[in-house]
This record gives C-alpha cells, sequence and structure tokens, in this order.
C-alpha cells in the first residue's frame, strides 16, 4: 500500500515549501554573513585590517557625512593615502614635522617591503564633531566612544598632530621602528594612531589605555 503522504502531489507540494524555505534562509543568511564580515554597527565597520580579531574596533564612517568632504579631510573607508601625496588637506594640514616623519618613516618601511598608508590625518572640527556623535549612535554610549573619538577641542587629529597607520603590517612596523623617526604609538586600545613623541631615536613615553 502506498502511503497518502508519498503521493505526487504532496511530494510536489513538499518541494515547494522546501524551496521556498531556501527562498527566504538564503537572504537571511547572506545579510548574516555580511553584517558578521563588514561590522555590526549600522555606518561603522571594523578596521579592514583585521584589529577587530584582537577585540579592538576602530571606527569607520562607511557613510561620507553629508557635505564634509576631503577639505574637511575626509578619507573614504577602506581607502589609504601614500604619505608623498600633496593634494589632500588631510595630510597637507599636517604638522609639518609629523607629515615629514611619517614621510621618511614610509620610505624606509618600503625598504623593509612593508606598504605604509595613513587611514586618517588632519580633520576639520566638523568632521571630528560629526565622528564623534556617529560614534556615540553607533556604540551607544558616549563613553565607549569617547575611547576611541575625542572631542573636536581635545582631538590630535584636528590640530594636524596625529595620524592613523594602515594595514596592520605597516601599524606594527612604525610601532617598532617609529622611534628613530620621533613617531610613537600613544594608545593601548589604538595600534593605528601615531603622534611625534619623542626625539628622533629618543624611546617612547609609556601607552595610555585610551583617549578618554
Ligand atoms: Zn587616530
Amino acid at each position: 500500500m502506498i502511503h497518502p503522504g508519498s503521493s505526487p502531489r504532496h511530494l510536489k507540494r513538499r518541494r515547494a515549501l522546501l524551496l521556498g524555505t531556501l527562498v527566504l534562509l538564503v537572504p537571511a543568511g547572506l545579510a548574516a554573513y555580511f553584517i558578521a564580515v563588514l561590522g555590526s554597527f549600522p555606518g561603522v565597520t571594523t578596521h579592514p585590517s583585521g584589529e577587530a580579531a584582537a577585540g579592538i574596533v576602530e571606527p569607520r564612517f562607511t557613510q561620507p557625512p553629508f557635505g564634509l568632504d576631503e577639505a574637511n579631510g575626509y578619507i573614504r573607508l577602506g581607502e589609504s593615502l601614500s604619505p608623498e601625496r600633496a593634494d589632500l588637506p588631510a595630510l597637507t594640514n599636517l604638522d609639518p614635522g609629523l607629515l615629514k616623519a611619517v614621510r621618511s618613516a614610509a620610505r624606509d618601511a618600503r625598504g623593509a617591503g612593508i606598504e605604509l598608508g595613513v587611514n586618517s590625518g588632519w580633520r576639520s572640527e566638523a568632521l571630528q564633531e560629526w565622528m564623534l556623535t556617529q560614534a556615540i549612535k553607533d556604540y551607544g554610549s558616549e563613553s565607549i566612544a569617547r575611547r576611541f573619538v575625542s572631542t573636536p577641542e581635545s582631538s590630535r587629529h584636528v590640530s594636524g598632530e596625529a595620524v592613523d597607520i594602515g594595514p596592520t603590517d605597516a601599524a606594527a612596523w612604525v610601532e617598532q621602528h617609529g622611534n628613530r623617526y620621533g613617531l610613537c604609538r600613544i594608545y593601548a586600545n589604538e595600534p593605528w594612531h601615531f603622534e611625534l613623541a619623542t626625539t628622533p631615536g629618543g624611546s617612547c613615553p609609556a601607552l595610555r589605555t585610551d583617549a578618554s
């Protein structure tokens, strides 16, 4: 005797159900995958060079802030500037001593087979303010946001005295050799952030916990 459940009509209905489930599940799975890979904060993604794996998340903004462009020091997500570029305020508005040190470091890093890029340099007050507002929204907490994004009044990016360096191997190279040029990593939670903080060849100050 043939079981009613295995009649062709039931099989067809089952196949349709299975297909329908797949059609619903596959896009949901893809969405989950992209959120996991691209970062869970809307508008913010984790640093592309893998600090997220170490539990460190640098806020990088996927959407350019309205009206704030390259003239404000805005650098698109995933873009890394050669320090040699002389056409962008993110670099040209940096303290000349810092820019010179970064350029020297980049040349020597290249000799060691490492390509050094600037992910963020000088920022206008308006851009810094926007980043802080965005970070507070995305982290859901001003105190967490302030660990990564300073106020326009206190930011060393706004004063032209800080650069964020990528990718990870370049930041690691500068952490190891940067003191030759006076460059020091400043914060324990930001392996990408460097400032002129010693005399060339001197030793760097102890790391601060974070920017807050
Ligand atoms: Zn920084």
